[in-house]
């Protein structure tokens, strides 16, 4: 089969490789369409740590099934499929609360670190296992499934933050993962959702994805303009989807007393914390990790139209033109949101 391979730091060959072999518990995929994550921008330069060479990346896809092991049950060949980012193990103590996605034996697709090696979806066929699948709503296509992913991290940090109907919230960031909080937030039934980021460009996309107020961040001071924007007081709730001090600040410094921060960017691995702020306004931090069984809800909220993501889709190329691509997303294009590449 052809895949697209890194074979060293910023160096792609796409070729030749074997087709994955099926265990008993696996079904082979027929890729249709695997995103370019953020993840796998950051980490084909080595800065991350987590696309070691060689590897094939990709963990946003969906396809459909080409073939199924011995002991596989309630899945067929032919059918529409996206699965999981995470391999998890259904055994260990986290799996057997449901908090797969702290499962202590993860693996996540497309990923290689000191840890482990396990080849993704930037390739014609890809092996994993059948609990881990989700069907496709009748009639989603593929490019639309294979922002389930992002979507799903988006809905997790939602859901793990207390928010009771018409909040308010803060959105720090309006990348690619921003914009789908401000649509799940809406979904949610916030009153009042402000978006902050950089770029203006994408603060208009905020808007036109629910932000009912948007804030360009290198301009005055912020805290001057969220405040009266939410009596004052501070929203309900923040959602940090950066990760570097500046931002992590301003997410704490945006809630009212009593609110709550949703940690989802980590930029840096460490960032500055404004600790008496936190303490003496009792604010809860949240750590929100990529999502926990929330692939169908998300599926669903794509095939009704609830959640757009057609407005972050940029391009739909052949994944022989992978690298190109990723030298674009690299060089961080003006514009450039999510690259879907098609085997
Ligand atoms: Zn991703
Ligand atoms: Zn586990």
């Amino acid at each position: 089969m052809k895949a697209l391979v890194l074979e060293s730091y910023k160096q792609f060959a796409y070729k030749d490789v074997p087709e994955p072999k099926i265990g008993s518990e696996e079904v082979l995929i027929q890729v249709k369409a695997c995103g370019i994550c953020g993840s796998d921008v950051h980490g084909m330069d080595g800065s991350t740590g987590r696309r070691i060479p060689p590897i094939i990346m990709g963990h946003e896809a969906a396809g459909v099934i080409s073939s199924v092991g011995e002991n596989v049950t309630g899945w067929q060949v032919g059918d529409a499929v996206t699965f999981d980012s995470t391999l998890y193990c259904g055994q260990c103590h986290f799996c057997r609360q449901g908090q797969i996605n702290l499962c202590d034996n993860r693996r996540v697709l497309g990923v290689s670190c000191a840890d482990y090696r396990q080849h993704g979806a930037m390739a014609d066929y890809v092996a994993v296992p059948q609990h881990i699948l989700y069907r496709l709503p009748t009639g989603l296509s593929f490019e639309r499934a294979a922002m389930v992913e992002a979507l799903s991290v988006a809905f997790h940090a939602v859901q793990r933050t207390p928010l009771a109907l018409n909040s308010t919230a803060v959105v720090v960031g309006a990348g690619m993962i921003g914009l789908l909080v401000v649509q799940v937030l809406r979904y949610a039934g916030c009153r009042h959702i402000i978006a902050i980021d950089l770029d203006a460009k994408r603060l208009e996309l905020a808007r036109q994805l629910g932000a009912t107020l948007t804030l360009k961040s290198d301009t005055d001071d912020m805290l001057a303009q969220v405040l009266p924007a939410t009596d004052h007081r501070g929203a309900d709730a923040a959602f940090e989807v950066v990760g570097i001090t500046p931002t992590l600040n301003l997410a704490v410094h945006s809630v009212r007393k009593g609110g709550s921060v949703t940690l989802v960017g980590n930029l840096s691995p460490n960032a500055e914390l404004p600790l008496q702020a936190v303490v003496t306004r009792e604010i809860t931090l949240y750590g929100s990790c990529a999502s926990r069984l929330e692939y169908p809800a998300c599926l669903d909220l794509i095939a009704r139209g609830q959640v757009n993501v057609d407005a972050l889709m940029s391009q739909v190329a052949p994944l022989a033109t992978g690298a190109e691509w990723f030298a674009r997303l690299h060089r961080s294009e003006p514009g450039l949101m999510k690259v879907i590449l098609t085997p």
